[in-house]
């Protein structure tokens, strides 16, 4: 059986000593409890408070998450972060391809490739992003759109590699809107995601990979996500930002 995976995405937000806050009231809200064993807690602050948030997530169950990653190790790359400095703070999972920087700063499925490469290469989890447009939908191309994005995430990774991801299924329209996917719309694309999975890896290796759903999660409506037979957790954003409200979805999961 899937390990749920829950993992807050606190995106371009709080300071280094209010992720610090946040963090220690989430690791003393897990502390001991039995659900942190069953599922898997991950938090993203900014890269500016990794390194003080590793501290506080030692020895806990919560994971250190990073929001991206470049693809190369070193050099004159302005701006950027490498595996390698991700690891030494002890981050474990990235993600990859939110549909953020897709949208708002150019990132192209080669370059979500080229990533998810490095990133399994130096033994961390990546957390792939994929997900359509309102216009897709309505389009009818969530299906074309999403597997694209896969396949193209996907290429030269190897089956062995591939089991070791996490894939965050994000409708675009559902992300920070409010709006969120029924439990049966998500549930389709995640099978659909899978079958893909199995077409490229066999059904061995589609039902080792986690597939998050994310967009709008909360608390209330987790249940219902989370109870559909390919959804393996989610990616949360406006809903990790409060110990109470993201701990709501760590329990529902
Ligand atoms: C996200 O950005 O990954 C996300 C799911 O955001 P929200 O939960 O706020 O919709």
């Amino acid at each position: 059986m899937r390990k749920k995976i829950i993992v807050g995405n606190w995106k371009m937000n709080k300071t280094v000593d209010e992720s610090a806050k946040l963090a220690t009231e989430l690791v003393a809200a897990v502390k001991g409890q039995a659900f942190a064993e069953t599922v898997e807690i991950g938090i993203a602050p900014t890269f500016l408070a990794l390194d003080r948030v590793a501290a506080i997530v030692k020895g806990s169950p919560v994971r250190l998450v990073a929001q991206d990653v470049h693809f190369e190790n070193q050099g004159a790359f302005t701006g950027k972060v490498s595996v390698d400095m991700l690891k030494a703070i002890g981050v474990t999972h990235v993600i990859l391809g939110h549909s953020e920087p897709r949208t708002l700063f150019g990132e192209t499925d080669a370059a979500v490739n080229k990533k998810t490469l490095k990133v399994l290469s130096e033994g961390l989890t990546p957390i792939v992003c994929v997900g359509e447009t309102r216009a897709e939908r309505e389009g009818n191309v969530t299906e074309k759109v999403v597997g694209n994005q896969v396949r193209a995430a996907y290429q030269g990774v190897s089956a062995a590699e591939a089991a070791k991801s996490v894939i965050a299924y994000e409708p675009v329209w559902a992300i920070g809107t409010g709006l969120t996917a029924s439990d049966d719309q998500a549930q389709a694309v995640h099978k659909f995601i899978r079958g893909l999975l199995t077409e490229l890896y066999g059904s061995g290796t589609a039902e080792a990979v986690r597939i998050q759903y994310g967009g709008s999660m909360k608390a209330e409506n987790a249940s219902g996500l989370l109870k559909q037979g390919d959804i393996d957790g989610g990616l949360i954003g406006g809903a990790s930002l409060k110990v109470d409200s993201f701990l709501g979805i760590i329990k529902a999961a």
